[in-house]
């Protein structure tokens, strides 16, 4: 009898995983709280089309995307700026949130996967200190294994013993709250820079984005605090004179919402358990990106649970796919946290001369377009480079020690992250899991 798996939420990885699995003769359910035709949100989503590839997904219909356009990275300052030139081939491509989703469940349903929509997760059954099934508003579940894909505070999460040493919760500044809406267009005026990025405006710890879009303004303002609509009109209201297209009225979305942006799980496996994607945080943390990382993140469990010589998908073969994680993505992505962290040292004074001195320049913003592997982000964050371009061309020995400080938890971040246990021994992946987890304190 084919083994029984059970996706919890049906975010991006766990979706591509189900599809996989549901192919190789798994019975693979989903269990989704939103009604059928009601997932993600109001807007556009930019993402890396080779991880379709990499989860074994067609690209979608050519009607159906647009490729990215370069950014302009705008400094506190407001007028000091750096350019994207993304390379033809390393263009990430813009889709409607709306048809990511579609393409990603038709491509699953027609593998085999079963959808059961209307359908709240709220705890995960144990037996012992094995995950045996979920507790949900449509009675209980069992399965041979759970992937949990219930995003950020997924329940299943949340609720598993400590015992299994997986983090609960995420900090205040491990994750950034998010309003995004498109505006009307208020005028025709052409625009110098169409997609522009503004490194913490007015000071604030977060970002913000413009983009004149032909037929709207796509807003997203991002903090590492609460806001309100108060503070996002005050916030519009100033970005309008110097964005003559941006309208008054919210033609689309209009919501706030959260995205993690911190280093992925410590331990993200357990007897009959798995995470993926927002559930395991593998958002690209200085940006928020996580449908390529999530998609990549499918293959690797899909053949890690093929792989299982036992079929018995214990915490020793489900490690295995935690290292191949931190192995292609993890390690790529935990060090960008201590990036991000830098962000919330440095004086907006800081990041204005980091952008005139030439310490951060086009490449770096262009680089960030697309972190694709660990060599990317070795190669833009190569540690004797920064330290060096701080020597260079840092006159102010307080920045300078930020910039040494932050180069020392990247690489102590890089180091432990390679120095994963390869295989799964408790007491010895307790050590690893407090010294990673104690760099980002
Ligand atoms: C405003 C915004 C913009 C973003 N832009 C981009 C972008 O441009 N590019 C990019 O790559 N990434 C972007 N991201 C991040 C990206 O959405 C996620 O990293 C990615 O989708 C992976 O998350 P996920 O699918 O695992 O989780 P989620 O997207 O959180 O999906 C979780 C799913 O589980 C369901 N669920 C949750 N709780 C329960 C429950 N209790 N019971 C049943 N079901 C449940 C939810 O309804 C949802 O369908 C953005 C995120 C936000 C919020």
């Amino acid at each position: 009898m084919a083994k029984k798996i059970i996706v919890a939420g049906l975010g991006h990885g766990g979706i591509a995983t189900a599809a996989i699995l549901a192919e190789s003769g798994y019975d693979v359910t989903v269990y989704e709280m939103k009604s059928e035709g009601t997932l993600g949100y109001d807007w556009t989503d930019i993402f890396d089309p080779k991880a379709l590839k990499i989860a074994e997904m067609d690209m979608p219909d050519e009607d159906k995307f647009e490729y990215k356009e370069d950014m302009t990275f705008v400094a506190p300052n407001g007028f000091s700026k750096l350019y994207q030139h993304v390379p033809e081939k390393e263009l990430e491509i813009k889709m409607e949130r709306k048809d990511i989703y579609d393409h990603f469940i038709k491509n699953a349903v027609d593998k085999g996967v079963k959808i059961v929509y209307d359908c709240e997760v709220q705890k995960p059954i144990m037996l012992g200190n094995r995950v045996v099934g979920i507790r949900t508003s449509n009675g209980d579940f069992f399965a041979d294994l759970i992937i949990d894909s219930c995003g950020m505070n997924s329940p299943v999460r949340r609720n598993l013993p400590k015992s299994l040493m997986i983090e609960k919760e995420v900090t205040r500044k491990q994750k950034i709250t998010i309003f995004r809406a498109f505006y009307n267009k208020a005028s025709d005026v052409e625009v110098d820079d169409k997609f522009k990025v503004l490194i913490r405006p007015e000071g604030v710890e977060g970002i913000s984005w413009i983009a004149s879009e032909d037929e709207h303004t796509d807003i997203l303002i991002g903090r590492f605090e609460e806001f309100d609509m108060d503070e996002v009109n005050r916030i519009i209201e100033n970005l309008r004179p110097t964005n003559p297209r941006l309208g008054t009225e919210i033609v689309r979305g209009g919501q706030f919402v959260e995205i993690p942006v911190r280093h992925p799980l410590s331990v993200m496996v357990a007897d009959g358990y798995a995470a993926i994607g927002d559930s395991a945080f593998m958002t690209v943390p200085l940006i928020g990106s996580g449908i390529a990382n999530s998609l990549k993140a499918a293959r690797i469990l899909a053949e890690t649970v093929i792989n299982d010589p036992a079929q018995a998908f214990s915490v020793e073969t489900l490690w295995k796919y935690q290292v191949l994680f931190y192995k292609h993505l993890g390690t790529g992505l935990a060090p960008l946290e201590c990036v991000k962290n830098l962000m919330f040292k440095f004086t907006p004074e800081d990041l204005d001369y980091c952008f005139s001195s030439g310490i951060l320049t086009d490449y770096n913003v262009t680089m960030t377009a697309n972190f694709g592997s660990f060599f990317d982000v070795i190669d833009f964050f190569d540690v004797p480079d920064l330290i060096n371009k701080a020597k260079q061309s840092v006159a102010d020995p307080v920045l300078l020690m930020k910039m040494i400080g932050a180069g020392n938890r990247i690489s102590a971040a890089t180091a432990t992250c390679l120095a994963i246990p390869r295989k799964w021994d408790r007491k010895l992946v307790e050590i690893w899991a407090k010294a990673y987890t104690k760099i980002f304190e």
